[in-house]
């Protein structure tokens, strides 16, 4: 919601009368010198959208603040046309909504044009988070990544790297959602005020890394490629096992990690999963990725895949000791089982724990067969929500 600066605003008053932190709105209004508002300037104040509200008899500004959990004065902000003591009965004032309810309600076929209305209503209602094209699919599809926080340290999320695990881009995007909506409200997640989270990282957040994947899978081929890929899947159009790029490259057995081994293990063509490619980072999903990783100096990373409610995080020894004590934490709060090592190499996360020797998890939500049903979503959310406040707490 925008609102126009009268003589003598400030941000810091904003935040008063919409009970909303400073530092969001600092954020959310980056063009703006805080301290010098200029009369008649849009300002941006996020968790709030406008509602237009007929006057009922005995309506008062106290009365409808108190109701909407702001001060008064945010309502002559917006109706400067009014007089707050007498507000005409059957005329209309502006209201701004305080949002409290997640944006990402609907977690079934989320597939990338899905991603992209969310992520579009999401940056409105929160201009203080930035969402960045960060390369490219094969198909040309943008990979996205969002941006928020203004700590020291970013902390890295990602999901889908593999197409038939798509369910886990819901599950990261609602539990972001959730932590939004409680920045915004002011009100603990899982016990846990976030506004510190906020200030002391950055949070990167990938949510689809194979977007074509994901697309084949939901919503079948596209027809300029669909010949090669039905022969890549061996004749079949049933995509649920496709775990790979268009390609049919597995973007998870890309990294130079030990690639030389895994690729002797794994499939040798390309084809629905496990074949790790020509050469590692050939597929643009993947060094997009690793190029990213190295841009941002990822202080911690969390790839997202299905199922097996375990999580791994160990690499030939390279992983730091932070790294038993995180895992620790994590396997409390999400009873999930933590497994140091497996025999598997060439992941994102080994190539992350072997190059930068910082900490990388590997989480497999759920569990059954991918792609996994979507009744899994809210059990999902609800063992990784822990996981993803203490990966920003501890
Ligand atoms: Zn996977």
């Amino acid at each position: 919601m925008k609102v126009k600066v009268r003589p003598g605003d400030t941000l810091w008053l904003y935040s008063r009368l919409f009970r909303i932190p400073l530092p969001l709105l600092e954020d959310a209004n980056k063009h703006a010198d805080p301290d010098r508002l200029p009369v008649g300037e849009e300002i941006h104040i996020p968790g709030f959208i406008p509602e237009e509200h007929a006057i009922q008899k005995g309506d008062t500004y106290w009365e409808i603040a108190r109701r909407l959990n702001i001060s008064p004065g945010a309502l002559a902000l917006l109706n400067p046309e009014h007089h707050p003591d007498h507000l005409p009965e059957g005329g209309r004032i502006r209201l701004p909504k305080r949002v409290v309810r997640p944006i990402v309600t609907d977690p079934g076929q989320y597939d990338f044009a899905r991603l992209q209305k969310d992520l579009r209503r999401i940056e409105e209602v929160y201009p203080f988070i930035s969402v960045e094209t960060v390369g490219s699919s094969v198909l040309a599809r943008p990979l996205l990544e969002i941006r928020t926080g203004r700590g020291e340290r970013t902390i890295h999320f990602n999901a889908a790297f593999h197409a038939n695990e798509w369910i886990t881009v819901p599950v990261l995007m609602r539990m972001f959602n959730e932590f939004l909506l409680a920045l915004t409200n002011g009100n603990p997640l899982c016990g846990i005020f976030v506004l510190p989270l906020y200030e002391n990282n950055v949070l990167s957040i990938v949510p689809m890394v194979n977007p074509d994947g994901v697309d084949l899978v939901i919503n079948g081929p596209p027809e300029k490629v669909r010949e090669q890929v039905v022969r890549l899947n061996g004749g079949s159009t049933d995509f649920s096992g496709w775990k790979a790029n268009i390609r049919g490259v597995d973007l998870n057995d890309q990294f130079p990690a030990n690639w030389k081994i895994e690729k002797e293990k794994r499939a040798q063509c390309p084809g629905p999963r496990d074949y790790p490619g020509e050469a590692p980072l050939t597929e643009p999903e993947a060094s997009s990725m690793g190029r990213l990783t190295r841009e941002r100096d990822f202080a911690r990373v969390f790839a997202l895949h299905t199922q097996g409610k375990e999580f791994y995080w160990g690499y030939e020894g390279l992983e730091p000791p932070e790294s038993e004590a995180l895992a620790k934490e994590f396997a409390r709060v999400s009873g999930y089982k933590s497994v140091r090592y497996v025999d598997s190499h060439a992941g994102y996360k080994d190539w992350f724990v072997q190059e930068f020797r910082r900490p990388g998890f590997t989480f497999e939500l759920g569990s059954g067969v991918n792609p996994l049903p979507i009744c899994q979503f809210p059990e999902m959310v609800e063992e990784m929500i822990g996981v993803f406040l203490s990966a920003l707490h501890q």
